[in-house]
């Protein structure tokens, strides 16, 4: 199978790198909307994280289809650049990332599901323990001669996954020795905001939970908690948004753009002044217009919340050097765009919608959202190319 064969190369050594997804890719003749991946600039923005956090080591989250940019090559482009150890969300991340990573360490940030120890083991994937019950399963599981290896989350203030300080303490009581333990891990809820107190608070909180496991790797910070400092690295930090250039932490500019998303322009129309454009009638053009449709909507991740007719309006795109903003509505498969001052726009145009020439979270920022949710939304109709492979 095509497949196997690109696999196989990628997990060599020193062979040059094929990806995946683009032997798999089902795009369609004549398809108008494209998305590209930038797989250099990935690698290059893992190894100034990795150069800024070391002597810890770095680690990636690759969840959520590796932040929308393709699971596979994020993880094999990864790897290339030296890391290790990722972090998916999901069992069905993990297999797919093992199957391009043989020797890499999976860790499953949800957790142990009920009944799945010995699964999750057999498909060489590691779960973040995340509460006690999670926690007496797993240690039953391993009393029962169950071999694998996990990650044990302490909670230090954010109320979603971990352990208690209490129940981590009462963990730490008995033997965790034999229990396959590799990590403890807190996460952060606020680093984004420097300021806010709680950052400090469950860095305190760590420390302690931390120093019950003496010899056991820690890990605290995201990509943003990375940059509050020395003291929240410990031994592992975990970035996944830093590496696909969204906005990660006030005051901290983004790093290298990743992901660009372009739609061509499928016709230019004349709207006469006072003719309506698109769903509900809902924006009237004030002057004569030249309009162009373009081949994106909301079916393929460019919020409805951006359309010119809601409260945040302010949405554009760009195509020749110039912004253009959006008109009306936002179609499922169309939107529009005023090219009324831009005169060379014709039918075959590309406009970019989110890019270098506007940045992902600009746009999060048109649907009142946050790069995170627009990357991990592309949807999967564009052409997906995927370039600077190493
Ligand atoms: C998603 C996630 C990360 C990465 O967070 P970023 O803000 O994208 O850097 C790290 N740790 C955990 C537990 C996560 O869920």
């Amino acid at each position: 199978m095509q497949e196997s064969v690109s696999l196989a190369a990628m997990a060599a050594p020193h062979q040059k790198f094929t990806n995946p997804i683009a032997d798999t890719d089902t795009a369609g003749p004549g398809d108008a909307s494209r998305l590209t991946i930038d797989l250099g600039a990935l690698a290059g923005n893992w190894r100034r994280l990795a150069r800024l956090a070391g002597p810890a080591e770095t680690a990636a989250a690759v969840k959520g289809d590796g932040y929308g940019i393709g699971l596979e090559a994020a993880g094999a482009a990864l790897d290339r650049a030296g890391c290790r150890t990722f972090f998916v969300a999901v069992p069905s991340e993990g297999v797919r990332l093992r199957r391009v990573l043989p020797r890499a360490t999976i860790y499953v940030l949800n957790g142990l599901t009920a009944g799945n120890a010995n699964a999750l083991a057999a498909a060489g994937l590691r779960p973040v323990i995340g509460s006690l019950e999670e926690w007496r399963e797993w240690s039953a599981w391993r009393a029962d001669g169950g071999q694998g290896e996990a990650a044990l989350h302490i909670d230090t203030g954010m109320n979603r996954l971990g352990l208690t300080a209490d129940e981590a303490q009462s963990v730490a009581s008995a033997d965790w020795q034999q229990q396959g333990l590799a990590l403890v891990i807190s996460h952060l809820a606020c680093a984004d905001t420097p300021a806010h107190a709680l950052n400090q608070l469950q860095l305190e909180r760590f420390r302690a939970a931390a120093g019950l496991f003496p010899g056991l790797p820690a890990s605290l910070a995201n990509s943003a908690g990375i940059h509050s400092g020395p003291d929240y690295r410990f031994d592992l930090v975990r970035p996944g948004i830093a590496l696909y250039g969204g906005v990660f932490r006030e005051g901290v500019a983004p790093l290298d753009v990743v992901a660009t998303v372009e739609a061509q322009v499928l016709q230019v129309r004349d709207v006469a002044a006072g003719e309506p454009i698109g769903y509900g009638a809902a924006e009237t053009v004030k002057r004569p217009s030249r309009v162009a449709i373009l081949c994106v909507g909301y079916a393929d991740g460019y919020p409805r919340a951006s359309s010119s007719t809601d409260a945040r309006s302010g949405a554009s795109v760009f195509l020749h050097g110039q912004r253009a903003p959006l008109l009306g509505r936002i179609s499922m498969d169309l939107m529009a765009i005023d090219v009324t001052d831009i005169p060379a726009a014709r039918r075959g145009d590309w406009t970019e919608l989110f890019g270098p020439n506007i940045a992902v979270d600009e746009v999060a920022g048109f649907a009142g959202t946050i790069g995170y949710e627009l990357l991990t939304s592309l949807g999967g109709r564009y052409q997906r190319r995927y370039t600077g492979g190493v």
